[in-house]
C-alpha cells in the first residue's frame, strides 16, 4: 500500500514508502520505473490500492518517480491527455500480467510483448539545458512519451540478461518486485530494513534455538 505521508525531505525519488499488514513503514525502491509503476496501483486485486484516478494523479505520481531522479520534473511539465492516460494504464495491467510470467521463469505471451513493443514509439525529448549546461527535458512532456519511456525500460529488462534481473522479493510472505542491478546480481530483499531485517531476526531466533 502506497502511502500518503510527506517523506520527501529523506526518500529520493523513485523510492517510495510502503505500509506493511502489520502497520509499520518502510522504504522500497524497485530500481526501475516501470516496476515502480506497479505500486500505483492494477487491474482485479490490484485495484484496491489504485492511486491514479485522472491525469492529474499521474503527474503528480511521476513527480515522485525515478523519472524525476534523472532530470527533476514537477507535475506541471506533463501534458497527459485521458486517451493517453488510458494507455498507460493498459500498459501497466499488461506489465502485471509479464512480471508475473519472467519472475516465475515463463516466457510473456505474444499479445503482452507486441502491446509493449507499440508503446515504445516515442520517448521524452533531452535538451542541454542552458543555464546549468546539464541535461534537461523539452516540456510539456506527453502522456505518449511517458508511455514510450515506460515501455522502453520494459524492453531493456526483458532483453537484459534474459529478464533474469527482474526477481521477487526473496521472503516467502512478500510479492514485491524490483530489478536487480547490482554488480554482482546478488540483491535478494524488497527492502533491507524489511524483509532483510526480519530475515536476519529469524535467523539470529534460530541459532537461539539451537
Ligand atoms: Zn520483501
Amino acid at each position: 500500500m502506497v502511502s500518503d505521508t510527506d517523506y520527501s525531505g529523506y526518500v529520493s525519488k523513485g523510492t517510495r514508502v510502503l505500509t506493511g499488514g502489520d502497520g509499520v513503514s518502510y522504504r522500497f525502491d524497485p530500481s526501475s520505473l516501470p516496476l515502480e509503476l506497479l505500486l500505483s496501483g492494477g487491474p482485479g486485486p490490484y485495484g484496491r490500492f489504485e492511486t491514479l484516478d485522472r491525469p492529474a494523479d499521474l503527474a503528480s505520481w511521476l513527480q515522485e518517480s525515478r523519472l524525476a531522479l534523472t532530470v527533476p520534473v514537477t507535475a506541471a511539465d506533463f501534458r497527459i491527455r485521458p486517451a493517453e492516460f488510458a494507455e498507460i494504464q493498459a500498459l501497466r495491467d499488461t506489465l502485471w500480467l509479464v512480471v508475473g510470467e519472467i519472475v516465475h521463469g515463463r516466457p510473456p505471451s505474444a499479445e503482452d510483448l507486441t502491446l509493449i513493443n507499440e508503446s515504445a514509439a516515442t520517448t521524452i525529448q533531452p535538451k542541454v539545458d542552458l543555464v546549468t549546461g546539464g541535461l534537461g527535458w523539452v516540456t510539456p512532456i506527453t502522456g505518449a512519451q511517458v508511455l514510450g519511456v515506460v515501455a522502453r525500460e520494459v524492453i531493456d529488462f526483458l532483453v537484459w540478461d534474459g529478464g533474469r534481473r527482474v526477481r521477487e522479493c526473496a521472503a516467502s510472505d512478500c510479492r514485491l518486485v524490483f530489478l536487480d542491478t547490482s554488480r554482482s546480481r546478488n540483491r535478494r530483499w524488497c527492502s533491507m530494513e524489511r524483509c532483510g531485517n526480519r530475515h536476519k531476526v529469524r535467523t539470529y531466533r534460530a541459532r537461539q534455538d539451537e
